[in-house]
């Protein structure tokens, strides 16, 4: 009786067992695997865990079909895969939705200009501004951390980092999104570099052009685990969150108020929607554990099961998603940086073994960032797209065309390319350029610069030759833009020269090697000299004296001018007594760069050392360009209302070079509005530039500015300017920048 009780029991007990593994597998499958739309049963059940009103159960039988727009290029949040099928976090949310409430929901492509006639529902949401037609839900669906990234390398960090430690920092941050605003509030003494991609900060932070990168941990250790990124790691994590929504087509309000219940009920971050896109190798440890310790054999058993099939799913969705990350920019679908450089790498080791020539190109578009700047970036991604296509119609296979940065193109040349070949090409290349770029009723004329260089001949390593492809490429920018140059042995002592002249330029202060020289400009009525510009001098000891043309521009790309600038602040208040002595109440023009615009201390330091002195802010005047004022962060704008606040001026410099709009200028406080050179060393002999001086004095009177001419070297423009009734003149006429002892 006892065997076969024994043998009964065993016989349910395995039954049971057998049983139960059946229904968790079945379960765990069907869970892991489910669609968009829930059978009626499972949702019939969740809908009750909402509460849901009759009216708005009624409203989700009248609509069980919604469409969800969702992006295309933001991984692991919500990317799409070659084969076209939405992946990421918002899809698996959705999937929870629709898992509660038994809403179907079909994704569709989300675009900048979407409407609630395209989508009831859109998904990632950065920040607290949904599109036109839409309403936030009251929670995020997720909530990340900001991360700390250096490079493995350095040995600065050994332990974990805070961000006020990277105070003094230069850091890097993605260009869009609320990020960049918040570390600048945060670390207003930090040098702030935005950037386009991850991996342009990657490499920033492998060649030391950066500190520390910045950015959502989520998105970035993804990332950094299938590119297998060793050469950067995780040294801590800011307090900084970024919150993501879903926004809901707003005239409906039982949507809204279905959608806030689910949210509300799945709630922010939900774990079995993350796991599947966390990276870290402490989740793995905690998984682990937790599965050890806490169960017992059967559970462990079905655990086990469980977490076996999900790695499958995770291995299957990552050997996707790896495959397309590694090959592939999302915007323009050609290879990437990663992919072309393992190319590059491959071809040179077959051209070692062979007598084969290859090329590199770096195409890089003109004037490409006025696109973004005057038309947003939705438009300036649509002109990327068609130049890439643009592209690929004149390079075919078994060359490669990339995207390797914001605006730049690398191709690999594969076919033994000499100097004449090359011409050819990139005359086509410059050629499918011409037909202007037409986006959303807009027309926008881009053409291309075209760097190369040649593998043996310049280099054989992979680096060396894209630098060098990328001087060449800066050399047909500084000759004239739209056209090629091959690199050759005098830009590679440019490119020597300049690197050397920027890690001098470094130690410039320290090493008394700075001076100023001040340029006299007078009142065309009184012929006094009521305003003196502040010009930079840079004397090397060995190379001598250098232009500011070039030191102020390797300032800017090295991160210095804020030290230069505020040298410069303090230089300028120390020659104040001297020269208010010299010509009575005289006021100091200063050029400021924009990225001294990016922070808020170095001005407000100014201001308060104008205070502590006694100074009137009168007495100073700070020379912008108009490109700081047309897409003005709002660090730009606090700090152009705390220059207004203070009495401290304003000009335009160079104007009639950039944008130039005066009606535009408008919107801000603009005192003094300085006419380009280039156009005052020709009125005299060129009617069309007269014109163009006249006008400008003109609408600039209209408007209250007072307009300062530049460049005045003979008195016949002096004359003239005098008659179109000018305002100021500044020029070799009168006096040549000089030391302050001979003013
Ligand atoms: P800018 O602000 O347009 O300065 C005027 C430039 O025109 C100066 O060149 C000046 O020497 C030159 N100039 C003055 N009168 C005449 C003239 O009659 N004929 C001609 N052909 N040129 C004249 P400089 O000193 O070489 O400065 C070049 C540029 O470097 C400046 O252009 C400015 O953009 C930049 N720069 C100079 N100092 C600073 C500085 O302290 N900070 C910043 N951010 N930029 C500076
Ligand atoms: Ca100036
Ligand atoms: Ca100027």
């Amino acid at each position: 009786m006892g065997t076969i009780y024994l043998r009964i029991s065993q016989q349910i007990h395995y039954k049971l067992l057998f049983l139960t593994v059946c229904v968790l597998l079945c379960l765990s499958s069907y869970a892991s695997d489910l669609p968009l739309s829930l059978s009626k049963l499972v949702a019939h059940e969740n809908i009750e865990q909402l509460a849901l009103t009759s009216a708005e159960l009624q409203w989700i039988k009248a609509h069980p079909k919604l469409r969800a727009a969702v992006k295309t290029g933001w991984i692991p949040i919500e990317f799409k895969l070659e084969n076209q099928k939405h992946k990421g976090v918002s899809v698996d949310y959705l999937k929870r939705i629709s898992q509660l409430t038994g809403l179907e929901f079909t994704v569709i492509d989300y675009h900048d200009n979407i409407s609630p006639n395209d989508a009831e529902l859109i998904t990632g949401i950065r920040g607290q501004i949904p599109p036109i037609g839409f309403k936030l839900l009251e929670i995020p669906y997720l909530e990340t951390a900001n991360a700390i990234y250096v490079a493995s390398k350095t040995s600065f960090y050994q332990s974990e980092i805070k961000l006020n430690q990277l105070s003094n920092k230069t850091l890097a941050v993605y260009k869009s999104g609320p990020l960049a605003q918040k570390l600048k509030a945060l670390l207003p003494h930090a040098r702030i570099k935005l950037v386009d991609l991850a991996d342009e900060a990657f490499d920033d932070l492998n060649s030391g052009a950066v500190d520390a990168y910045i950015g959502n941990e989520l998105v970035l250790d993804y990332h950094k685990y299938f590119h297998k990124i060793k050469v950067i790691k995780k040294a801590g994590k800011t307090p900084i969150t970024s919150k993501v929504f879903m926004g809901v087509k707003d005239t409906d309000v039982l949507l809204n108020s279905i959608l806030n219940k689910a949210t509300l009920h799945i709630g922010t971050n939900p774990e079995e929607v993350l796991e599947t896109y966390q990276r870290t190798s402490t989740d793995t440890f905690n998984k682990l554990l937790i599965g050890t310790i806490s169960f017992f054999a059967l559970i462990l058993l079905i655990q086990l099961i469980k977490l076996y099939k999900s790695s499958k799913l995770q291995e299957k969705n990552a050997s996707e998603t790896i495959w397309f990350q590694a090959n592939h920019d999302f915007l323009t679908k050609l290879p990437n940086r990663y992919l072309i450089k393992n190319k590059l790498n491959e071809a040179l080791q077959r051209t070692a073994e062979s007598q084969h020539t290859i090329g590199v190109m770096i195409l890089d578009l003109d004037n490409f960032k006025d696109v973004n700047d005057t038309s947003g970036h939705a438009i300036g991604d649509e002109v990327l797209i068609e130049a890439a296509e643009r592209i690929k119609s004149v390079i075919t296979p078994p060359h490669i065309v990339s995207r390797f940065g914001g605006d730049e193109f690398l191709i690999l040349i594969l076919s033994n390319p000499d100097e004449m070949w090359l011409n050819a090409l990139c005359a086509s290349l410059v050629h499918q350029m011409k037909e202007p770029f037409r986006v959303q009723q807009k027309s926008f004329v881009i053409s291309m610069s075209i760097g190369a260089s040649l593998s043996p001949n310049h280099s054989t390593n992979a680096d060396e030759l894209i630098m060098f492809a990328d001087e060449a490429m800066y050399q047909a920018k500084r000759t004239g833009k739209n056209k090629f140059v091959l690199f050759d042995e005098n830009l590679h002592t440019l490119l020597t020269e300049r690197t050397h002249l920027a890690n001098e330029l470094r130690y410039a202060i320290q090493r008394d090697q700075l001076f100023l020289h001040y340029q006299p400009i007078f009142n065309l009525k009184t012929m006094q000299c009521e305003k003196i510009e502040a010009l930079l001098r840079w004397k090397h000891p060995e190379l001598g004296f250098i232009s500011p043309e070039i030191f102020i521009k390797l300032a800017e790309g090295n991160g210095c001018i804020t030290d230069l600038g505020n040298w410069l602040f303090q230089q300028t208040l120390l020659d104040y007594p001297l020269l208010s002595r010299r010509y009575g109440n005289i006021q100091i023009c200063m050029n400021i760069s924009p990225i001294q615009f990016t922070q808020a201390e170095p001005i407000h330091q100014f201001i308060s050392n104008l205070k502590t002195l006694g100074i009137s802010g009168n007495n100073f005047c700070f020379e912008i360009t108009e490109g700081l004022l047309l897409e003005p962060s709002n660090q730009t704008l606090q700090n152009l209302r705390e220059i207004n606040t203070h009495g401290i001026k304003l000009a335009i410099d160079d104007f009639g070079t950039g944008y130039s709009s005066l009606a535009y200028l408008n919107k801000f406080r603009i005192d003094y509005v300085k006419i380009d050179k280039s156009f005052i060393s020709n009125i005299t002999q060129n009617l069309n530039d007269q014109v163009l001086c006249r006008s400008i004095i003109y609408m600039g009177k209209q408007l209250s500015m007072k307009l300062i001419a530049e460049g005045v070297e003979t008195i016949e423009q002096e004359m003239l300017l005098k008659e179109m009734e000018c305002n100021y003149s500044q020029g070799y006429l009168r006096a040549k920048p000089m030391a302050i002892e001979d003013l």
